[in-house]
């Protein structure tokens, strides 16, 4: 068992500007300040002795991270919008149905209620469910601290494992995306271990636009766990941008994916098997879209 952390003090700031004086403040004397949100990621690691904050401010009343919202061109989500919040937007459904998608197979019912975004990307995790969504409907992370704000790409936010762009003394506000072309299919796709409850072996995101003639007009993939980061296809989008979608090139597309990456074999599963699914993840998603014509 580990030893137990000791926490010198525990912050419930209201508003975001508090919070963020908070940070500053504790930027300057140099204690490690852990965010509080759901905690489904961040009570596990303090547990097991992985982080041991001096100091925790809770996000939770902060009523301006809560939202989603739009405009005529874009979609923003508050960072303290949970899984749950997401699946029962008709907005998310309507205009960025991939991210309903993936959130239906996170975790249980339990850590849909409590998991946040703003926490998702705060882990970066390479096996986190949101981030190829996010990726794939080229979402930009919002970032405030007392003196600056600012708007970060997703794929340039997230850095590694475990860690992101975020300074000390910033709060992500939330994401922002532009509305996908209306007919804009959304795919996704998660294997893991069991079908529920399951971190994902390979994780796979689409947004591909077909136009009249089965042409594909906007294509984007990305995938999780097969990498250090989420990451995008981008030889296998540029592959199948611009060109008639038939079972061959869906055939070419699923070879030239798994060439794409170098994924590892760890406790969850192997390489080979890993890039072997990106390419049969790609091609069922795919095949879906022609056969629905
Ligand atoms: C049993 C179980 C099953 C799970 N299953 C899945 C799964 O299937 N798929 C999946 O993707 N994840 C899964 N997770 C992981 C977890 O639920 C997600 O990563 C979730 O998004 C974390 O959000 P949170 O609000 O709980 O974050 P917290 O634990 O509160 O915080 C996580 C990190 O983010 C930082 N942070 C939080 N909010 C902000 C903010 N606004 N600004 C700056 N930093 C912030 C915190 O300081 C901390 O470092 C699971 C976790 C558990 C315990």
């Amino acid at each position: 068992m580990p030893e137990l952390v000791r926490i010198e003090d525990y912050h419930i700031p209201q508003t975001v500007e508090e919070t963020l004086e908070l940070l500053a403040a504790e930027t300057k004397r140099g204690r490690e300040v852990a965010l509080l949100a759901g905690g489904t990621d961040i009570l596990v690691r303090m547990r097991e002795g992985r982080m041991q904050p001096r100091v925790i401010i809770q996000i939770e009343a902060l009523d301006e991270l809560r939202g989603i919202t739009e405009t005529e061109t874009s979609l923003r989500i508050g960072a303290r919008v949970t899984f749950a919040e997401l699946l029962a937007s008709p907005l998310i459904e309507r205009h960025a149905r991939v991210i309903s998608l993936a959130c239906f197979e996170i975790g249980a019912p339990q850590i849909q209620s409590r998991g946040t975004v703003g926490g998702q990307l705060g882990t970066a995790s390479p096996v986190g469910d949101l981030i190829p969504p996010l990726l794939v409907l080229d979402a930009e992370v919002l970032c405030r601290s007392v003196d600056d704000e600012r708007r970060i790409p997703i794929g340039d936010f997230v850095k590694g494992v475990g860690k992101n762009d975020l300074r000390p003394d910033e709060l992500i506000l939330g994401v922002e995306f532009p509305k996908p072309p209306p007919g804009a299919h959304g795919l996704w796709h998660k294997m893991g271990p069991r079908r529920a409850q399951s971190i994902s072996k390979v994780s796979f995101a689409g947004l591909v636009h077909l136009d009249k003639r089965k042409r594909v007009a906007l294509c984007r993939l990305a995938y999780g766990a097969v990498a250090v980061t989420a990451i995008r296809a981008r030889e296998t989008e540029a592959l199948l941008t611009s060109q008639a979608l038939t079972p061959a090139l869906i055939r070419e597309a699923q070879a030239l994916v798994q060439t794409e990456f170098s994924p590892i074999t760890d406790l969850r599963s192997t390489e080979s098997y890993r890039r072997k699914m990106c390419g049969v993840m790609l091609r069922r998603g795919l095949s879906g879209l022609l056969e629905q014509g």
